[in-house]
């Protein structure tokens, strides 16, 4: 098998496989009802990671980097991984999210479900987490570390709190309410609890040190009184967990054992580990207890990873919703031609690192070409046509011929066979592949003409792609001097495929579809969506490229509407021959006679700043 490239979260998980860390946790303290304490795992894998989302938006390129990491760590090792929605924010989260967010992971080709255990049928259960079914643990959780001594409630202004937690270099304050004792500041947490305090009025504080060069170990917020409406527990709580404070614990329930997160939350990890070590100790929780690890995020040239700004760009109608096809959402992504393969080799070649920095926006583009080139079937299509005439072809062929042709499926995969379309006296060829004054050096076609020497010039001759070689011979105009037809003649005994085929030679070939039986199509072509290498850091409006999309009327090859309506839902991303990588818009209602395609990527990376 491939050898895969060793990384520090490797380093760590294979030390920790090798000593045994994780093969027999036990329970520290006086357990209690402690049994009852672990998100009900059955399965006994001996490593499980987590991709922890926020359901507070749509998953981006960033996200997929972080489930890439998680769910192929966990499968590289035998493990398991586990979706947790980390829904301990009442405020911002929503159904809608989780669903699409479950939707994407799953599209990326990773399961939510469990398998059964091995050896155990039956044992089956959901592969999905919901922090906010721990809300009862960790209340206890809280008033554990209330009466152990290690939490206090503190009713300080906002205002005076800010204050007294100093900066870095200057040590905090202790607050007024720090010295109160245990029995004090129980009473008053289950004031909180029971909806007697107002909003704001104090917050559960774990007591650290306030002198602590960390800010964050300078007696951080556990808890905050909010009432508002939970998706999953309604109006059951007027108090909620502070993320540092659920986090670890939702890992420990759910017996993960390496906890991947970005490097910003390299200066939570001293609290992660004292807020374990202390409920361990408590015997609510089994030990050893999991352990955080950082890499740096995915940073992508062009590319805004962040749900707020993205959510922006949506709100403010730069794009057309989460899924424009600009967007760096997964559902973007997916509607642009971006296949789960493409997404997870990028995220491979980007790299597990200590150290942040930016992936050159052409990467990501070039990935997608790598994954498609061997598998994407190919098609002709003309995105900006022009009528061409062969003259010749009733006296050749006589009136209404169509000539068969062929051409493979993928150049370069025979079994994937060959398809079939005809050639007749009228074509659609693209508008660039004519010039009447020919450029130095143009190949293409162009009709008789006299040249810069004075002197008389042929119509120059090129190759139809699986057909004839023609020559030119004219053109025809409208009133208003517009070309309404190239003419030219086909050379017999000249087709693809042929033994005369080589007996005239040509410097160009170029692409085409017949008049008689080509589709009707819309290219949208679309182009990164911001023209600054770091978005972002401006006024999003200002950073935006204006020409991101652009909007063709063209034709494609016949057959080909068929060949989409027989592949079912998903659509495959393609390629049209010389022109770049097209998927069928998912978002259009389907219609045979007209179709729609969005612009994956171009052949070649043609940026321009
Ligand atoms: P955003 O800043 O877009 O809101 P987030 O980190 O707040 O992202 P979460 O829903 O909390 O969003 O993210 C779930 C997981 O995805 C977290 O573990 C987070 O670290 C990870 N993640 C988010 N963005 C990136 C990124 N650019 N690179 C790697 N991992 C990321
Ligand atoms: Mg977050
Ligand atoms: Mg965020």
């Amino acid at each position: 098998g491939a050898v895969k490239p060793s990384n520090f979260l490797r380093n760590a998980i294979e030390q920790d496989l090798a000593r045994g860390t994780y093969s027999q946790r036990r329970w520290g303290g006086s357990p209690g009802d402690a049994a009852h304490h672990s998100a009900g795992i059955a399965d006994p894998a001996a490593v499980r990671m987590r991709f922890p989302p926020e359901p507070n938006g749509y998953l981006h390129l960033g996200h997929a980097k972080s489930i890439w990491v998680n769910f192929s760590m966990a499968h590289n090792y035998g493990g398991a991984c586990h979706l947790r929605f980390d829904d301990t924010n009442p405020e911002k989260e929503e159904q809608e999210y989780v669903d699409s967010i479950r939707d994407m992971v799953n599209w990326l080709g990773y399961s939510t479900e469990y398998a059964d255990v091995p050896g155990q049928p039956g044992t089956s259960q959901a592969h999905v987490y919901f922090a906010s079914n721990y809300f009862d643990f960790m209340y206890r959780a809280a008033e554990y570390l209330v009466e152990s001594g290690n939490a206090y409630v503190d009713e300080q202004s906002p205002e005076d709190m800010r204050a007294n937690r100093g900066d870095f270099g200057t040590p905090g304050k202790d607050s007024p309410f720090r010295s109160r004792t245990p029995a004090e500041n129980l009473a008053r947490l289950r004031e909180m609890r029971d909806g007697q305090l107002a909003d704001g009025a104090a917050v559960l504080r774990a007591k650290i040190d306030m002198a602590s060069p960390n800010i964050n170990m300078r007696d951080p917020a556990l808890y905050r009184i909010r009432r508002a409406t939970h998706h999953n527990t309604g109006d059951k709580w007027c108090i909620y967990p502070m993320y540092t404070f659920a986090h670890p614990i939702e890992d420990a329930l759910e017996q993960i054992t390496h906890s991947f997160c970005t490097l910003e939350f390299e200066d939570q990890r001293p609290f992660y580990d004292w807020l374990l070590a202390k409920l361990c100790e408590g015997g609510m929780l089994q030990t050893p207890p999991p352990r955080q690890y950082e890499f740096a995020r995915l940073n992508v040239t062009h590319v805004i990873t962040s749900k707020r700004r993205l959510r922006q760009l949506v709100e403010e109608g730069h794009v057309d919703g989460w899924d424009d096809p600009r967007m760096p959402t997964i559902a973007g992504l997916r509607r642009r031609g971006f296949t789960p393969d493409a997404i997870k080799l990028f995220c491979e070649r980007s790299g597990v690192s200590k150290s942040g920095g930016w992936i050159d926006y052409a990467t990501l583009e070039g990935t997608l070409r790598d994954v498609l080139d061997p598998v994407a079937a190919r098609a002709l299509a003309v995105l900006e046509p022009v009528k061409l005439e062969l003259t010749n072809w009733d006296s050749l062929f006589g009136a209404g011929h169509e000539e068969p042709c062929h051409a493979p499926v993928n150049p370069h995969d025979e079994a994937a066979g060959q398809r079939e379309f005809t050639l007749g006296r009228e074509i659609w060829i693209e508008a660039e592949d004519f010039m009447e004054v020919p450029a130095k050096g143009y190949r293409r076609l162009f009709p008789p003409h006299t040249g810069g020497d004075g002197q008389p010039k042929e119509g120059n001759k090129v190759r139809l792609k699986y057909g004839y070689v023609i020559q030119c011979t004219g053109v025809e105009k409208n009133a208003d001097g517009s070309i309404s037809k190239v003419l030219a003649e086909v050379i017999p005994d000249t087709k693809s495929g042929t033994p005369g085929a080589d007996s005239v030679k040509v410097k160009g070939v170029i692409g085409w579809v017949g008049a008689h039986n080509a589709t009707p199509a819309e290219f949208r072509l679309y182009e990164r969506l911001f023209k600054v290498e770091h978005p972002g850091e401006a006024d999003l409006a200002d950073e935006l490229n204006p020409s991101s999309l652009s909007t063709m009327q063209g034709y494609v090859e016949a057959g080909l509407a068929q060949a989409l309506q027989a592949e079912g839902a998903e659509p495959k991303p393609l390629q049209f021959e010389r022109l770049g990588y097209f998927v069928r818009d998912r978002q259009a209602p389907w219609a045979a006679d007209k179709l729609v395609f969005n612009r994956a990527c171009s052949l070649k990376d043609g940026w321009k700043p």
